[in-house]
């Protein structure tokens, strides 16, 4: 057959996991398949067009550090950019943008179309080739089969897909999309642990219908942040302001007299849904006491009228929807434009995965992005640049990586889903990860970029770029570090004016810098002080400038905090490289009570430090296991 038929990785999903899996595979050199049901809906966002946001940020500039496509789609596709927490420490600032979804959508296929060692293919799997414990290939619905050594399952909400709107439910993967039953069916036959999660939707509404006056404008930010470290502001699109607006009393009780038709209240609805990212009905319900929630209006871009109304996610019955709708401040003549929905899905049980996001059960097949039991595009695209990284990795016969805690936010989400599971859908938050002031959005590349260029993840610009970058905050470090300002250099007035008080003594200039109320810029208006030669010329790059001076900035401030993280980083170093041999019986371990055994046997952790994050498994459980470790050596 002339058709290609065989290939290094198969990644099935076209959607935010799915293509990141599909770049890195392709990157690192593995002939890669992407199949998904519709070319068209490459990138599609299945909800609200935003990227990133607290948490969610953080794993788009992580994912970006690995050469990863979901920060350069977001610069040429955001049409308003703010940084959320500006005002609060570095490590919880977060860029967020909305997005045209169009732009967005057609930013991701470019890439795609363009990547060398990536072919895309129209068709829904309907079933996976397994021969033994090993995948080797899968069959599309019309029965074509194609083969590789790795197999990557990214099909978010499409398994056993179900929508909702009141108590009217049908079939779907997302509006307008089927659902994936056929391969639902074959995975349920599988060794996994299968439950249900479900997610929803608000109704869209046609913007001219809306009347702003009155409502609260929330422009981007200036200057406009930039998501990717290698993106400029000339590459986005035409910058628009969103709007605020709420629910009142009457909103609420539109929606109390409606939840008798409610699916979520009326046990249709079995999957549980995200905490965090409630319905609107759930928000009533649960905060009884409130009289109001915010609602982001939000465009979905520049070249169509509809809004997203982020806020009043809803599966009540559609002349509900419609009522609530109109009851809303600068709504009352809204046209809806979509119904919301609420979808239910077959998630896994993320603990049946290894940290490369290989199943434990079926050699060569890994598992990203929704199915894992997450929600957000920004966690899909993360659990798909690991597992694209380490399908090709075992292709290759090279070992397999995945970012500790200490590393990355990729790290964290990854093993909390596989050491923790997760009865709820899981949304990365920077209260989820303990080194936090380490794993800041503003040094993701000095984490992960040289990581990446040895995976082979990185290309020339990027790895130039970065080292350069590099090798000008060492430099600009040590010169700081060397400057030393005398009393007589600096006026009072001066002083007090560019840092904060008078100069009674001599200082480096490093030393100023670390100091809050003293910015790199004020330090440079000092003649002893200076720019360096490099930043002064004319075609002086200015994403270098603002990356190294903001890099410069945090690193002086922050040093003695980092260093403490750090120390500790030491300290539980030894329990992380503390393996635990994947035969060990646990029934074997004097001392476990059966319920901490039980819970051990759940996760099956492949380290001590592993083992010590497993819900329920205390510090003598730890001591127990660390003698049963000793014993055998
Ligand atoms: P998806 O983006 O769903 O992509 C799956 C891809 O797989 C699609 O391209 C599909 O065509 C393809 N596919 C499916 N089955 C097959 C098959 N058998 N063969 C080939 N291709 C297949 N997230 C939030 O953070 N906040 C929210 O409020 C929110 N609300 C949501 C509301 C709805 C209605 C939906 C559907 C999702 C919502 N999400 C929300 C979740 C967000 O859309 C997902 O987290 C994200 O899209 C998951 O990415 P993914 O790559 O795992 O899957």
């Amino acid at each position: 057959m002339l058709f290609p038929s065989h290939f290094d990785v198969i990644v099935i999903g076209g959607g935010h996991a799915g293509t990141e899996a599909a770049l890195a595979a392709a990157r690192m050199g593995s002939r890669t398949l992407l199949l998904t049901q519709s070319i068209e809906t490459l990138g599609q966002m299945s909800c609200n067009p935003a990227i990133g946001g607290i948490g969610k940020g953080h794993l788009v500039k992580e994912i970006d550090a690995l050469g990863g496509a979901m920060a350069r789609a977001a610069d040429r596709g955001g049409i308003q950019f703010r940084t959320l927490n500006a005002s609060k420490g570095p490590a919880v600032r977060a860029t967020r943008a909305q997005a045209d979804r169009v732009l967005y959508k057609a930013a991701i296929r470019s890439m795609l179309e363009n990547q060398p060692n990536l072919t895309l293919f129209q068709q829904e799997v309907a079933d996976l080739v397994i021969e033994g414990d090993r995948v080797h290939g899968v069959i599309t619905q019309t029965g074509i089969e194609f083969r590789a050594r790795a197999v990557v399952l990214t099909v978010g909400t499409f398994l056993g897909g179900k929508i909702h709107v009141g108590l009217t439910n049908y079939q779907g993967g997302r509006a307008g999309d089927p659902p994936s039953n056929r391969l639902a069916e074959k995975l349920r036959a599988l060794p996994f642990r299968v439950g249900r999660l479900k997610t929803g939707t608000p109704p869209r509404i046609d913007g001219r219908t809306i009347n702003y006056e009155g409502l609260l404008e929330q422009p981007g930010d200036t200057p406009t942040p930039v998501f990717s470290y290698l993106g400029t502001r000339s590459e986005h699109p035409r910058q628009i302001a969103c709007h605020i607006t709420s629910t009142n009393e009457r909103t609420h009780e539109i929606i109390r007299a409606g939840c008798d038709r409610s699916p979520m209240f009326t046990g249709v609805i079995e999957g549980v849904g995200p905490r965090y990212c409630p319905s609107v009905e759930d928000k009533v319900h649960r905060f009884a006491d409130k009289t109001s929630h915010q609602i982001f209006i939000e465009p979905e871009g520049l070249t169509t009228h509809e809004i997203y109304p982020n806020g009043i996610s809803t599966s009540l019955p559609f002349d509900v929807q419609f009522d609530l709708v109109r009851s809303i401040r600068g709504f009352e003549n809204a046209h809806i434009t979509r119904p919301g929905y609420a979808i239910e899905y077959d998630y896994f049980d993320p603990r049946d995965l290894r940290a490369s996001l290989e199943t434990k059960f079926i050699g060569g097949l890994f598992f990203a992005g929704q199915i894992n039991g997450t929600t957000g595009y920004e966690e899909a695209a993360a659990q798909g640049i690991l597992a694209g990284i380490n399908a090709s990795l075992q292709v290759q016969e090279r070992e397999a990586w995945s970012p500790r805690r200490d590393e990355a936010y990729i790290g964290v989400l990854v093993d909390d889903l596989i050491t923790r599971g997760t009865s709820e859908p899981y949304r990365m938050f920077t209260s989820r990860a303990e080194y936090r002031l380490l794993l800041r959005e503003d040094n993701a590349d000095l984490r992960l970029t040289q990581k990446g260029r040895e995976l082979g993840l990185v290309d020339d610009e990027r790895w130039t770029f970065f080292e350069r970058k590099r090798e000008l905050i060492a430099q600009e470090t040590q010169r700081l570090d060397d400057a030393v300002i005398h009393p007589h250099q600096i006026t009072e007035a001066q002083a007090i004016d560019l840092l904060g008080a008078a100069l009674p003594r001599e200082a480096h200039a490093y030393a100023l810098l670390r100091r809050p109320e003293v910015s790199y810029g004020a330090l440079a208006q000092l003649p002893c002080v200076d720019r360096p030669e490099w930043m002064k010329l004319p075609e002086a790059d200015e994403r270098l400038i603002e990356q190294v001076t903001q890099q410069l900035e945090v690193q002086a401030k922050y040093t003695g905090y980092i260093d403490r993280q750090q120390d500790e980083i030491e300290r539980q170093r030894r329990h992380e490289e503390t393996h635990l041999p994947a035969s060990l019986d646990f029934e074997q371990v004097r001392g476990l009570s059966t319920e901490v055994r039980q819970r051990l046997r759940d996760v099956r952790p492949s380290t001590i430090g592993q083992a010590a994050r497993v819900p329920g498994v205390t510090p003598a459980a730890i001591s127990l296991l660390l003698v049963h470790l000793k014993r055998q050596s």
